[in-house]
């Protein structure tokens, strides 16, 4: 790389991550240095020699170059881990478009010096067999969390308190009264945070299971390929259940056997106890994992166990990618079709693309899952570009389940105007009969959708961010308010239309909570939980409803989204998908992909146990490709239809979409921003294959008092909108405007 100067970042163990100091590069380096790479350099006002970053190399001198201190020397032990950290910022920086410091920050942990915690593990101070029966007499006392506690116990006899009270919600009192009662002891030592328990793997509570053919065939390619040295890309498409976690683990401990680390990300919604302890039982503590709940000193922890190569295997959500792996041989994305991947702050990254980027750099293998890929790599996999396997088995048994759509118009028609229709109801009824669970599934959250008057059509909005207040209901105040689910503002519902004044201003759409209602109403005895954005609010209330429903304390279980991920219930044999068409008519280009992998995997939640399964769609669109192919499971035939329709209209994965979104605290000064914008890319592109939609306001046109305006550019070469994005970066940074007034958003995955 050329460039007479070096912007260089200090070390962030020495000093917090702020702007990175210009340098002049002095002869005897001059074409050495490259981004990435560690430097000493004179810093402060004593010149202490410290280490930092080349983060640019650039022919523009910020200040008077005789000003300028000049690098030092270049660290020579090989490349660090930061390092590669630095060359993915870049590399995100480049691709996305954002600030450097804003791509360092989604790179690095932040690093601060922390005192050593004291770690409490749980241990079980009686045999496996008494820990069993003492497990057992509690439940039949009804004492479940200390049923719960004795029983995992029972088969794994040192957890760790955070575990405890987390994911398995067992409470300090009860804790204290186990020990008490000398079943358990709770144990304490100061040590870097590792969120696990230390002494699994001795505890060897693992079996190996005997792969099948057809998954043994996926861990031999990939590993034969790896041995030849030769790296690609690998897409695993197998229904939930088929055995890929399996596959996963394996091919995880071959890489072990490789002496090279691996990198495993889960949605963090996904990411239940269970899967945890399959790995925790297997790796005991070469894993270690990363989640959104673990404080700045957990996660800085767990990152620096890694650098130090104390461990091989992280786990986690989409920030898991940046784990500084010295040795990375593999990188695991599971569900990858998840919309969680794609960050939605500044830069707008996705998970896989970087995967990608950062598998080339160290030479390692990706790895993609899911029961349902997303139609970007199924594209790719036909054309050749990643290697696609298929696993079409469920393994512990359970077969696929039934599944009826129920056309919502003809039971209007036929005069039943509530929520269920006729068959579901019927198969709730029959499942309360049998003491069998339901999951009823609706994409939307709260009392009811929007409310809007029936005479003059007026919809009920917050007037800071331009969107529909949703009503909620305090069933115990029995009072209704209405809130914005972006900025929280909230409102007493109203009982006559503020414009017209009629009274038939009425909540539209159901919601989880009027479910909730109608079934205490309709099934009196059915015990009833509910889970959504609402009553998971406070910490590990996700975990507590599940683990709840999955001790069978309710009948049904009522939810968004989040109910669908993967998690097993024995005794759930019946799903009703409640409102299709409400992802149907989200109004993006993925409104089909996204409800099609919704039904496919809350109609996999049925029948995962050797109970047969039964699913309900319920649709005013019964005729939907999106909800036809769902019903019969067919991911081949509705990939095709997808893909057509992309092609047509020119959406991605066929042809390349940016979105370039301008905020501005004034109107006018907004809407003037975006048509400069647009009209430099007028004048700079003249291609007949660009298209551009906009400018416009955005159809959120203004969040917490910033205004928001939107254009689109689509182009078959997604080349071509990089260097659109770097026109516009110049023109910003020509205009002096602020950087972080217009965003960028590669293939974007929400609307604006
Ligand atoms: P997926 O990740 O595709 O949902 P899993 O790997 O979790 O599938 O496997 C589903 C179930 O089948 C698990 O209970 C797992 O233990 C079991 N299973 C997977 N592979 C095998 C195998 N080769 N032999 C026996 N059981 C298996
Ligand atoms: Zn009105
Ligand atoms: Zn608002």
């Amino acid at each position: 790389m050329t460039g007479r100067f070096a912007n260089i970042i200090v070390d962030i163990s020495h000093e917090k991550v702020d702007r990175p100091f210009q340098y002049r590069i002095p002869e005897a380096l001059m074409g050495q240095l490259e981004v990435g790479m560690a430097v000493m350099i004179p810093f402060g006002l004593g010149n202490k020699r410290i280490k930092g970053y080349v983060m640019e190399i650039t022919d523009r001198a910020e200040y008077d170059e005789h000003k300028l201190k000049a690098v030092d020397s270049i660290v020579k032990d090989g490349v660090s881990a930061q390092s590669d950290s630095m060359k993915l910022a870049w590399w995100i920086r480049e691709n996305y478009g954002s600030t450097m410091i804003a791509a360092l920050k989604t790179v690095l942990p932040v690093k601060k010096k922390l005192k050593q915690v004291v770690r409490k593990t749980i241990v079980c101070k009686v045999d496996t067999e008494t820990a069993a029966a003492r497990a057992e007499e509690f439940a039949q006392k009804h004492q479940n969390a200390k049923a719960r506690l004795m029983q995992e116990l029972a088969r794994q006899p040192a957890l760790p308190q955070p575990l405890v009270t987390g994911k398995l919600n067992v409470t300090g009192q009860t804790i204290q009264a186990l020990e008490k009662a000398e079943l358990i002891e709770v144990q304490a030592e100061g040590t870097y945070r590792n969120v696990l328990p230390e002494n699994i793997a001795v505890l060897n509570s693992w079996q190996k299971k005997q792969l099948s053919e057809s998954q043994q065939a996926i861990v031999d390619s990939i590993l034969h390929d790896f041995r030849a040295d030769v790296r690609r890309t690998y897409l695993i498409h197998g229904v939930t259940g088929s055995g890929k976690t399996e596959v996963y683990m394996e091919l995880i401990e071959q890489m072990m056997v490789e002496g090279r680390q691996a990198i495993m990300l889960i949605p963090e919604i996904a990411l239940t106890y269970q899967t945890l302890m399959r790995f925790y039982r297997r790796f005991g503590d070469r894993v270690s994992v990363m989640n959104s709940r673990l404080s700045a000193g957990e996660r800085s922890d767990q990152y620096e166990r890694a650098a130090r190569g104390d461990i091989d295997i992280m786990i986690g959500p989409r920030s898991a990618l940046f784990t500084p792996f010295e040795r990375l041989g593999l990188v695991i994305i599971d569900e990858e079709h998840e919309n969680s991947y794609k960050s939605e702050s500044m830069p707008k990254y996705h998970a896989r693309e970087v995967a990608g980027e950062l598998c080339r750099m160290k030479n390692a293998s990706l790895v993609l899952g899911s029961a349902t890929p997303s139609v970007e790599s199924y594209y790719r996999a036909k054309k050749g570009e990643l290697k696609l396997f298929t696993l079409k088995e469920r393994l512990a048994g359970g077969q696929l389940p039934r599944v009826y759509v129920e056309d919502l118009r003809s039971e209007l028609k036929s005069g039943n105007r509530s929520i269920f229709s006729r068959r579901l109801y019927g198969l709730i009824n029959d499942r309360l009969k049998r003491g069998e669970q339901t999951i009823l599934f609706i994409n939307r959250r709260g009392y009811a959708g929007f409310v809007s008057c029936r005479a003059c059509g007026h919809v009920m909005k917050c007037p800071h961010c331009d969107v529909s207040l949703s009503e909620h209901t305090d069933r115990y105040r029995n009072e209704s308010r209405l809130v914005c689910h972006y900025c929280g503002y909230n409102t007493p519902g109203v009982t006559n239309c503020p414009v017209c004044g009629s009274k038939y201003i009425l909540g539209f759409r159901a919601g989880t909570q009027q479910i909730e209602e109608l079934l205490h109403r309709e099934f009196p005895a059915a015990r009833v939980l509910r889970m959504d954005a609402d009553t998971t609010k406070s910490k590990d209330s996700y975990e507590q409803i599940l683990s709840q429903f999955a001790h069978e304390e309710a009948d049904i279980l009522v939810g968004t989204q989040m109910i669908v991920k993967g998690h097993d219930f024995a005794k759930v044999t019946l799903v009703g998908i409640l409102a299709a068409d409400m992802s149907l008519h989200a109004g993006d280009y993925r409104a089909g992909e996204r409800t099609f992998q919704l039904l496919t995997q809350a109609a996999g939640r049925a029948g995962r146990s050797t109970l047969p399964g039964e699913v309900v769609i319920q649709t005013y669109q019964p005729e939907h490709y999106a909800v036809v192919h769902a019903a019969n499971q067919d991911y081949e035939h509705f990939f095709a239809e997808e893909i057509a329709y992309r092609d047509l209209m020119m959406y991605p994965p066929v042809a390349h979409m940016m979105a370039v979104l301008v905020l501005a605290d004034n109107e006018k000064a907004g809407a003037m921003q975006a048509q400069a914008l647009a009209e430099q890319v007028r004048r700079q592109f003249d291609d007949k294959r660009l298209v551009m939609i906009g400018p416009t306001e955005a159809c959120i046109g203004k969040i917490n008092d910033i205004y928001r305006y939107i254009f689109y550019i689509k182009h078959r070469e997604y080349q071509v909108l990089t260097a659109v994005k770097d026109v516009l970066e110049q023109t910003i940074h020509a205009m002096q405007w602020n950087t972080d007034s217009v965003q960028f958003d590669f293939d974007p995955m929400n609307q604006y």
